[in-house]
This record gives C-alpha cells, structure tokens and sequence, in this order.
C-alpha cells in the first residue's frame, strides 16, 4: 500500500506549535501596510500572544500549505484608536530639532514608553499621538502557512520560537551570545520579535520585551 504523501506533514496550527506564516496586509482601501516579502517567513509561537489576537484565532487549525483570507476587527488587532492618547506639546519642546508631521520616535508618557507620532504641528503647538499607527484600523490579511511543528520545550517556557532567526534579537544580553541558542548575534539582525527594530506589523508589539528573552 502506496503512503499518501498528503498524510505527511499535516500537523495543524495549535496551541504550542511553532507557525512560519507568509503574510500580506491592507488596509480597508486595498493599501499594502506590510508584508513578510523579502524578509521571509514570519515564524512565531501559536498561543503564546506573539501575534494579534484577530490573526492568531484566523490560523488556528490550518496546515502547512493552507492559504486564507483573515480579517482582524481593530479590537481584535491594534485597538480602537483613543483620542485620550493626543497630547499637545510647545514646538520648543523640540529644541534645535525640526518637528514634521510623520516623525516618529520613542518617549516616555504616563503610559510607559510608548511610540510617539507628529500628527499635526500649528503655530507653536505640536499634536503627539502616542495610538498605535495600526490602531483603529480593520486588517486584511492573506496569509500562507508554510510550516507548522511542534513547539520545543524552551521554546514553551520562552513563549517564542528559537529558531529561523525568529526572535531574540537585540533584546538579548550580549553575555548569552556566546551560549548559542536563540541569542546569537547572526540572529539579531534577522529582525524577530525582540530585534530593537519596530516589529512587523503582524507582531504585537513588545510581545518579547525586555526580560522576555533572556533565554537563559
Ligand atoms: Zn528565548
């Protein structure tokens, strides 16, 4: 009796498997907002929050080779978008540098650290908005499952996956490099959840923060 190669492989998206998903989003309009393209893959650990809540429900029990259309709700997704994160700040606050709508960079607020935008600059007074760039926002995702296994123990009790550069990038201290592991220095620029670049879009942000990595 012939085996059917179909049997092989078929372990579905669960709870403590370890997802490669290729990934475009848009926005209501049909805009591409990000896609995994040139950067490969998005490898990423099922149940363990490392994605969106909206994306992760729409991969559940898919297979490697599956292909799907999921649309994440912003509650689901980056949140609705809340005014009470707008605040107005004097454009001396800036010093010598040259505010322009769009800038983007880190700050600390009431909230913790946030990503702040420049929303609007009028006469003196510069609007920041601390809301995500995605919040507010329905997502359109067609994505693909390139692969799907079982995720291993260290992976589990890190809550991300180890391998394919997929996390602990620059989020590790440079003391772990050397141990190998999810913590070599090749894998920082690899750009996974802990790489000190801003996340892709489909990674929730500071899924893997400080400590979340130490892989010790
Ligand atoms: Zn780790």
């Amino acid at each position: 009796m012939a085996v059917d190669s179909t049997l092989l492989n078929t372990m579905r998206v669960a709870k403590e498997t370890v997802v490669a998903i290729e990934y475009t989003l848009k926005d209501d309009q049909g805009n591409i907002i990000d896609a995994s393209g040139d950067r490969g893959p998005m490898e990423y650990l099922h149940g363990a929050q490392n994605i969106i809540p909206g994306l992760e429900q729409g991969i559940d029990g898919l297979v490697a080779g599956d292909t799907k259309k999921v649309l994440v709700p912003p509650q689901l997704g980056y949140g609705e978008y809340n005014e009470k994160l707008l605040q107005l700040v004097p454009l001396t606050a800036f010093g010598a540098n040259t505010p322009q709508v769009g800038m983007r960079f880190h700050a600390e607020t009431n909230l913790g650290m946030r990503v702040l935008t420049i929303k609007k600059i009028e006469g003196e007074e510069v609007t920041l908005d601390g809301n995500h760039e995605l919040a507010g926002k329905t997502l359109h995702f067609d994505i693909k499952v390139v692969s799907v296994r079982a995720a291993e123990p260290t992976e589990l009790a890190h809550g991300h996956p180890h391998q394919s550069g997929g996390c602990c990038g620059g989020g590790c201290g440079s003391g772990e490099a050397s141990g190998g592991g999810c913590c070599s220095s090749e894998e920082g620029s690899a750009g996974g959840c802990c790489s000190t670049e801003e996340p892709a879009a489909a990674q929730k942000q500071g899924g893997c923060g400080s400590g979340g990595c130490g892989c010790s």
